[in-house]
This record gives C-alpha cells, sequence and structure tokens, in this order.
C-alpha cells in the first residue's frame, strides 16, 4: 500500500476552504478504509500568502484533524511555484502525489481512477476536462485558443488538462532537476516522460469565491508558457530576416539595372542601395544573433538531458 498526499495551493479562498475540506475528508477516508491507501495519507493545503484568513482555518483545521497539513509561503508567488513548493515537500513523505485546485472545480471522484492508473504502471496520470460546458462561452474560446496557440508555437502540451494530476515520487524526483525559474508545470511534466495516462472527468462551476486567474493573468500565462518553452518567435526574427534579405537584393539588382540603362536620376541608385543594403544586412545580422540568444536561453533553464527510469546491473 502506498502513501498518497493530496497538494492544494490556495490564494484568498476562505469561502471555500471549509468544504473543500469536508469532501476531501469524505474521499481520503473512503480511500483508506477501501484500503488503496495508508493511514498516513494527508492533505497538504499550500497557502500561497493570501491576504484574507485562509491561513488562520488551515491552522484550525489542522488542529481538529491530523490528516490536514499545511505550508504557508511568505508572501503571494503564484498558482505555479505555490504548487511546486508544495510538491516538492510532499515528495519527502508520500509515494503518490495528486495536485489540485481549492475551489473543487475538477471532480475529487476522479481520484479514484487516478489511482487505479497509478496502481496499474502509470506514473503520471493526468486529469483531463471532458466538455467546458459549465465554463462560460468567453472562457470556453479562450482556453482552446490558449491551447491551440501553445502547440502551434511547438509547447507541447496534454490538451484540456490543467493541473489536476497525480505523480509519483520518482517523477517529482525527476522534476525537481529542471532548474527552471520561470515555471509552466503543464509544459514541464510531459518532458519527465514514464508511462502515463489520461482520466476524463467534468469540470464545474467554481461554488464559491472567484477566479483568480481573470484574463489578463491568463494572458500574462500564455505568455509565460510560450516564452518558457520556445525559441519558435526568435525562429521567426530569422524566417522575417531572410524573407527581408532577398527583397533588399531583389531591390538592390533591380536599382543597378535601372542605373544601368540610364532611367534614374542622379543619386537615385545609390541612396536606393544604401537604404537597401543596410536593411538587409542587419535584419539578417539581428537574426543570426536570435539564434545564438536562443541557444544561451536553452543553456541557462540547465533542463537534465536524460532522466533514467530503470538500470539492469548485477
Ligand atoms: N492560486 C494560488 N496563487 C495565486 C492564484 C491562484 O495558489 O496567485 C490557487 C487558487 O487558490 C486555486 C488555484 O490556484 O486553488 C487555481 O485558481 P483559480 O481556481 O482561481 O483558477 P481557475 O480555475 O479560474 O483557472
Ligand atoms: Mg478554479
Amino acid at each position: 500500500m502506498k502513501t498518497l498526499y493530496i497538494v492544494i495551493p490556495c490564494y484568498n479562498e476562505e469561502e471555500v476552504i471549509d468544504e473543500t475540506t469536508k469532501r476531501i475528508k469524505i474521499k481520503i477516508n473512503q480511500l483508506i478504509e477501501s484500503g488503496k491507501i495508508t493511514n498516513d495519507s494527508r492533505i497538504l493545503y499550500v497557502d500561497d500568502g493570501s491576504k484574507d484568513k485562509t491561513w488562520e482555518k488551515i491552522s484550525t483545521i489542522h488542529d481538529h484533524d491530523e490528516k490536514f497539513i499545511g505550508v504557508k509561503l511568505t508572501r503571494n508567488r503564484g498558482h505555479q511555484n505555490a504548487l511546486l513548493a508544495g510538491l516538492m515537500t510532499a515528495k519527502q513523505y508520500a509515494d503518490i502525489i495528486i495536485s489540485m485546485d481549492a475551489d473543487l472545480q475538477d471532480d475529487i471522484n476522479a481520484i479514484d481512477a487516478f489511482i487505479d492508473a497509478y496502481y496499474s504502471g502509470s506514473d503520471i496520470v493526468y486529469g483531463v476536462r471532458k466538455k467546458r460546458e459549465k465554463d462560460s462561452f468567453f472562457k470556453r474560446f479562450t482556453a482552446e485558443m490558449f491551447y491551440k496557440f501553445m502547440l502551434m508555437m511547438g509547447v507541447d502540451l496534454v490538451y484540456n488538462h490543467a493541473d489536476y494530476r497525480l505523480m509519483s515520487k520518482r517523477a517529482l524526483d525527476d522534476l525537481e532537476q529542471f532548474g527552471e525559474v520561470n515555471l509552466f508545470l503543464r509544459g514541464l511534466v510531459p518532458l519527465v516522460g514514464y508511462k502515463s495516462s489520461i482520466v476524463y472527468y467534468e469540470r464545474n462551476e467554481r461554488f464559491a469565491g472567484e477566479s483568480k486567474y481573470p484574463l489578463k493573468k491568463m494572458l500574462a500565462f500564455a505568455f509565460e508558457g510560450i516564452t518558457s518553452f520556445s525559441i519558435k518567435p526568435i525562429r521567426l526574427i530569422l524566417l522575417v530576416s531572410v524573407i527581408m534579405f532577398t527583397i533588399s537584393m531583389i531591390i538592390i539588382a533591380y536599382s543597378v539595372y535601372r542605373y544601368l540603362i540610364g532611367a534614374t536620376v542622379s543619386g537615385w541608385a545609390f541612396l536606393n542601395i544604401s537604404i537597401w543594403l543596410v536593411a538587409g544586412i542587419q535584419t539578417l545580422l539581428l537574426g543570426i544573433v536570435g539564434e545564438y540568444v536562443g541557444k544561451i536561453y536553452n543553456e541557462t533553464k540547465h533542463r537534465p538531458r536524460f532522466l533514467i527510469e530503470t538500470i539492469l546491473k548485477r
């Protein structure tokens, strides 16, 4: 039997945390009774520098029930960092770690399927939303655009998967080796590898409180995802520069031709060639510099070059 930790980042969630606690308590007790997880399984709340009574509530919950434990960050560091803090804490004590949101938008009944998938050999189990009927049209549309755009930009994501997932301890040990500061977990987890599987679930509405991801934060998040994972935008500079350079060459040839047949006013060819020559060379050089910047960017991430799953040795 394995020990399960459920990691829940919370930012100003005083309105939802009691209800969440109530429902998760039932779930975890069920799992323990059915013999799927050990009795030292825990729920770990991470307080991401909340400005309301979230931490006080977490402390009270912990006082009443040792199954609920908490970590408090010194200040608000954002969902991804709070989640990582929780995962890295949990993996010290657990074999299986599940991350989910505090608002219970993600159906907690999917946890059973998560754990079954783990016991069938998956180190990573992705929760994927079946439909987005419950979300507003706007949220649905922007979210779909987000995934499509990310794929276009070369970021490998599991479609419609947010941060509701199970990871084994060893997968998290590997994740820890990714040294990047700009964190986009959804993009990183697939890079860890191992056998993974998908569990589909219904996504509900937030039952209280407001989304901590308004449009502005969502856009910032998408931009973060792209710029943390892909040098495609830099490649675009190179592409543009090659096109620019080609156009320059054509216009220069044309100017020379006009000059040779004497169809120009004095100085026209010189000026025209100067402008296009300088512009063409500059953009080309910028594109080349961009390639190196892209390389430096990849090097500074210090991502592991490989991760070993098993060694056969006597
Ligand atoms: N969250 C956090 N720090 C933040 C913003 C959000 O820890 O700076 C938590 C929040 O408490 C919730 C989860 O991240 O548990 C997801 O946030 P939310 O439900 O508001 O996002 P949405 O579901 O609307 O995308
Ligand atoms: Mg939510």
